[in-house]
């Protein structure tokens, strides 16, 4: 499923929603669709069907980018995480070299 208007290529917002213009379920934005008159895919007059506000598809688009910024948000913590460890690791291996030099001077 595209998430982005066939005709001006923009995604769609809130501000540039997706509608429903025939039965085969083609969609496209609303201000294209402003400029319509048939269907561009299956050349359906739009006078024979119910333009309706898709708004399944809004939901799914604002579901896919919630995913997404959620995905960033763990791959920050991952990386975050790794850092610690690694720090963790140079600490030990500075207190290692301490109690080395330590042991050298006494
Ligand atoms: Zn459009
Ligand atoms: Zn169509």
């Amino acid at each position: 499923m595209s998430f982005e208007c066939p005709i001006c290529f923009e995604r769609y917002s809130s501000q540039r929603k997706p509608y429903t213009i025939c039965q085969e379920g083609h969609c496209v934005c609303e201000l294209c669709l402003q400029q319509l008159v048939e269907c561009p895919f299956c050349r359906v007059s739009l006078d024979y069907y119910p333009q309706t506000f898709n708004r399944t598809l809004l939901q799914e688009m604002e579901e896919q980018e919630r995913k997404k910024l959620e995905k960033k948000k763990k791959k920050m913590q991952q990386i975050q995480q790794e850092k610690i460890e690694q720090q963790k690791v140079v600490n030990w291996e500075e207190n290692q070299k301490e109690i080395q030099e330590k042991k050298g001077i006494a």
